[in-house]
């Protein structure tokens, strides 16, 4: 049997002349692992592949070797016993080095057909091997082809993110993202006349919302701000003409890292002139049929358009503004107390037919903890298989047996408790995986995507200082009938703004934005008292004539997160930060 070590350049030329297959062109392999059948027996082949620890058996027998790469295994048999000493060399490999092979690809005898393995029918004879690269680190997690339960800690996977590449989760979401993006680029340049354009990351500091990371320059007191989202940029690119743009977007926030958080992502960022949020709406949901339609191949097509809902109303029966509407238990009043802030809500449904005491009472300390309310007191009414939570000091009597869960307190603090509590008994019921129809109080929560438009958002609110802030960005256009409103109660003005949420999860905001200077101008100047001459660039753009516009941002990770089934954006990124938002492949943020 032939060993070499270094393959050629001519025979990568001489084999991808040949190929016919995409997963092979250019590639010093005939075949992938993953693609020979009964009807290629008597081909000769050339693979390339992951060894795993190879086990002999016995001193003369055969070899055999499950060679693995991106697309599948394929069962590698080496008879020639004449060359003991590549026989031996194969043997003693240590796991995950890379050989290439030469040899036939051969029908397996029955007894031996292996149906769990797409190649399960063939093994290739081999005739030589190429001993490409050996292994030499000690493996820190075994790489298990069927991984539902991967029970290495995360840490670890993202310290060696190369090694937890390979395995078959991580590959499938990845390669599932790069088409998603593919179809969404096609849909949009091929089918609506789309202009991809690239902005700049290195931006300067404005009060845009969120917090940047700042980047010195050779000038000690000159810095960069990382842009948070191409946000000013596309609003100048509609003034200088580019009236469809679109663009995958890297964005940086420095902001409080969540489960659902990076501080840098992706971003699917459009912007068109001359529309209306409903046109916004119809463009993403026309974008995602298509995803759902070319790419996904669900069987349930998804059902447009989506609903819509009030930001009041998904605040109020559902104690957040993205509801997820795959499950019931609803929030509604019990009772009110006239001119003050207190209140009395419950979560309608009977809790107890699917939680113990012991673990509502754990989902709501969860909870508690989360949105930072203090609970006064807990305590189970028996009679009513319901539990009652008091915030603060507030007495309250409730005897309505159509809640699970009743708490008094501060209505803000009461509904945001709630809310949360709800979606913790969502996810606890698996409810995020497979939804129990019993579960469901609706039709639409029979659908395994619930899509929803929250609508009618406030255009300002309180920030933590008592000031008044943008809902959003400061570029959102009011509704048209509010604008009156600018100069007494802004807090009261309705935003034309739009967040799409699905499964709880919100994965889109956008907006109609303000196109007249001197609004845009006062807004900064009077309601949100920030310096304007920070924005003097973009209003120098609509002073110039920049037609009407608007737009939307996608959030490209959390999309793919909710497509996949992912318990962490990090497994639909190829190097995310890790929880607490450091890079543990390459140590980073380090000191210079
Ligand atoms: N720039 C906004 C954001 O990043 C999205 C938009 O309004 O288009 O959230």
């Amino acid at each position: 049997m032939a060993c070499f070590r270094k393959a050629g350049f001519d025979l990568c030329r001489q084999l991808s002349r040949t190929l016919s297959s995409s997963v092979n062109s250019f590639a010093l392999r005939s075949h992938s692992c993953g693609e020979l059948r009964a009807g290629d027996v008597g081909k000769r082949v050339t693979l390339c592949g992951w060894v795993p620890r190879i086990r002999k058996l016995g001193k003369k027998g055969p070899l055999f070797i499950p060679l693995r790469d991106s697309y599948g295994i394929t069962q590698l048999v080496v008879n020639d016993q004449s060359d003991n000493e590549v026989s031996e060399s194969l043997a003693s490999l240590p796991p995950e080095s890379v050989i290439s092979i030469k040899g036939f690809v051969a029908k397996r005898p029955d007894s031996m057909v292996n149906k769990a393995l797409s190649t399960g029918e063939i093994e290739v004879q081999v005739e030589s091997v190429d001993f490409v690269n050996e292994s030499s680190i000690a493996l820190p997690f075994q790489l298990s082809s069927t991984d539902e339960s991967f029970p290495v800690h995360e840490d670890l996977r993202l310290q060696h993110r190369y090694l937890d590449l390979r395995r078959e989760e991580m590959q499938r979401n990845l390669r599932l993202r790069s088409k998603v993006s593919s179809a969404i680029r096609h849909f949009l340049t091929s089918l609506h006349g789309f202009v991809e354009v690239e902005t700049p990351t290195l931006f300067r500091r404005t009060s845009e919302g969120a917090r940047e990371f700042l980047v010195p320059t050779r000038d000690p007191e000159k810095f960069y701000a990382l842009a948070q989202s191409p946000q000013q940029f596309k609003q100048m690119l509609m003034a200088g003409g580019i009236d469809r743009y679109f663009q995958f977007a890297r964005c940086y926030r420095d902001e409080d890292l969540r489960a659902d958080r990076q501080p840098e992502f992706t971003q699917l960022d459009l912007e068109l002139s001359f529309v209306d949020m409903g046109g916004i709406m119809n463009l993403v949901e026309e974008i995602l049929a298509h995803i759902w339609r070319t790419v996904l191949k669900e069987e349930e097509p998804l059902q447009l358009p989506f609903q819509q809902m009030s930001y009041e109303e998904a605040t109020n029966s559902y104690g957040t503004d993205k509801p997820d509407l795959r499950f019931g238990f609803e929030i509604a009043d019990v009772s009110n107390w006239e001119d003050s802030d207190l209140a009395v809500r419950g979560i309608r449904g009977n809790l107890s037919a699917f939680l113990s005491r012991e673990e509502l009472e754990k989902l709501v300390e969860k909870a508690a903890e989360e949105t930072n309310v203090t609970i006064g007191t807990m305590k189970w009414n028996k009679s009513q298989d319901s539990l009652t939570i008091r915030i603060g000091d507030t007495e309250c009597s409730m005897s309505n047996t159509t809640f699970g869960l009743l708490a008094s307190g501060p209505r803000d603090k009461v509904s945001r408790l709630l809310g949360r509590i709800r979606s913790l008994i969502g996810n606890r019921l698996s409810l995020t995986k497979n939804v129990d129809n019993e579960l469901t109080t609706s039709d639409a929560g029979k659908r395994k995507y619930e899509f929803l438009w929250v609508v009618n958002f406030p255009l300002f609110s309180i920030d933590d200082e008592g000031g008044v802030k943008s809902t959003h960005h400061p570029f959102t256009a009011p509704h048209s009938s509010d604008e009156a409103l600018l100069d007494y109660d802004p807090l009261k003005i309705r935003g034309q703004h739009i967040d799409l949420v699905v499964n709880g999860v919100e994965v889109g905001g956008g907006s109609i934005r303000i196109h007249d200077a001197d609004q845009q101008e006062k807004i900064l100047r009077d309601v949100l008292k920030v310096d304007a001459t920070q924005f003097d660039h973009l209003l120098r753009s609509l002073r110039s004539g920049c037609p009407p516009h608007g737009g939307i941002a996608l959030g490209f990770d959390r999309l793919m997160a909710v497509i996949v089934e992912a318990a962490s954006l990090r497994d639909v990124v190829a190097f995310p930060k890790s929880f607490n938002g450091r890079d543990l492949l390459t140590k980073s943020p380090s000191t210079l």
